[in-house]
């Protein structure tokens, strides 16, 4: 495709560019999905909680459908597969195309782990459950758990595999594949995170507990999270990590207020703990959303903070209600008001438009700023963050030209991005038309 369009271009740095930007994604990607987590589990939480849960701040805000391919009401499975490959599948099917040919269908992680990108999945369910398995096995049914063990530590092999444990995995098979092991709280806080490659943490013999029963010598979601960034971090090329809050929906099917409202709070510290990691950072994407709603919750009255809101819950099992959707950095923009589960591959994916190179959706002073920041060095080729949106190698005229030709297009930010101070842009606009002109003098054509 890309080919194509080259050749139709008769201009060769346009056809650079396009081919550098096709090439351009997030360099790291979070994706967090509250499993069961509607906007009424949402709300019941922020009225205990007695304040916005974390991921309500994020700016860019939506809603999510939710259907499996064969029913209006999709299973974990089927959902996991949307969110993570684009592809609706019948329920129970954990990313083959079925209905289809039933061929494996390319996950996210498999996407960055093609890119020499570091992985990981984390989650409250036991590690072979369908959220995960979504994103790193490929099996007719979500219950081949010995065989979505195997995916994991023999085809897909994330860095990271955080979960309960049993159910296929084992420390002895965990060991064989070349994993380290750790099987409770004190274990996972104890790892160098600095010279982990490949780590499962089998914690008990399967879901861990709820929140509200407390965890004993068992870690929080947040505990593991936290521990998966310090490990994937140390990948200078990016990572990608799903993190599941996987017992909102245990809580949903019992319809357990009080521990739904727990696992949810829990899932937003989890959330909170990211945006720690991510604040600040112009190349991370953070999503969180969820698979489906669980329960039919409906939130009646709000009794103030450390009381439960009074509700009524219409189901014990999943429903077709939408889900929200939270962003927050590259690539966020994308996600709109009314969205599909199959969106979110080609939106995680997608590269920007050319001169947005931390892809806020945005040419403005801050790409600006990769140019001149880096101006006349070396880089790595195409790295837009480096200021190469042209392609070469070199941060240059090329470069400028890219930005400033594409300046001022695309949406900006919401309010509560950083925004420059007006005095920096104009020092910043004056020094590019200085260096514009000093680099047009030294090299002649
Ligand atoms: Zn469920």
């Amino acid at each position: 495709m890309l080919n194509q369009i080259c050749s139709l271009l008769t201009a060769t740095l346009t056809c650079a560019i396009t081919a550098s930007l096709a090439s351009a994604q997030p360099k790291n990607v979070i994706f967090m999905i509250g499993d069961g987590m509607g906007p009424d589990q949402v709300e019941a939480a922020r009225m205990f909680n007695g304040g916005p849960l974390s991921f309500e701040s994020l700016p860019y805000q939506g809603l999510v459908t939710t259907n499996a391919a064969n029913a209006a009401i999709t299973d974990s499975a089927a959902a996991a597969t949307a969110l993570a490959t684009g592809q609706k599948v019948n329920n129970s099917v954990i990313s083959l195309a079925l209905p289809g040919d039933g061929s494996e269908l390319t996950t996210l992680l498999e996407h960055y782990q093609a890119l020499g990108r570091d992985t990981g999945l984390v989650t409250t369910t036991y590690m072979t459950h369908a959220t995960p398995a979504g994103f790193g096995a490929h099996e007719p049914s979500r219950y081949n758990s010995t065989q979505i063990a195997g995916d994991y530590l023999n085809q897909t092999r994330p860095n990271v595999l955080f979960g309960g444990g049993a159910h296929g995995m084992s420390v002895a098979s965990a060991q064989l594949a070349g994993y380290n092991v750790v099987t409770d709280a004190a274990g996972l806080l104890a790892l160098n995170t600095n010279t982990q490659t490949f780590v499962s943490g089998q914690f008990g013999t399967t879901h861990l507990p709820y929140e509200v029963n407390g965890l004993g010598a068992l870690p929080h979601l947040s505990q593991m999270t936290t521990t998966a960034l310090d490990i994937l971090d140390n990948d200078p090329d990016g990572f990608f990590l799903m993190v599941e809050g996987g017992k909102i929906d245990h809580a949903g099917h019992s319809n357990l207020l009080a521990h739904n409202i727990g696992e949810t709070i829990e899932f937003s510290n989890t959330v909170q703990a990211v945006l720690d990691w991510a604040g600040g950072r112009n190349d991370t994407l953070v999503i969180v959303t969820a698979d489906h709603e669980t329960g039919g919750l409906n939130v009646l009255a709000d009794n103030g903070p450390g009381n439960l809101p009074t509700v009524s819950w219409s189901s014990t099992g999943h429903t077709a209600a939408n889900v929200p959707v939270y962003a927050l950095g590259a690539n966020a923009y994308r996600v709109t008001a009314t969205m599909d589960n199959t969106d979110f591959f080609d939106l995680v994916t997608a590269a920007g438009l050319p001169g947005d190179l931390n892809l806020d959706g945005f040419v403005g002073i801050e790409d600006l700023n990769f140019i001149l920041g880096n101006w006349n060095l070396n880089v790595a080729m195409g790295d837009l963050l480096l200021g190469d949106p042209s392609g070469d190698g070199y941060v240059g005229i090329e470069d400028l030209n890219v930005v400033l030709g594409n300046w001022n297009t695309g949406t900006p930010p919401p309010p509560g991005s950083v925004v420059p101070e007006p005095a920096a842009t104009i020092f910043f606009l004056i020094a590019s038309l200085v260096l514009l002109k000093r680099r047009t003098r030294s090299r002649p054509t």
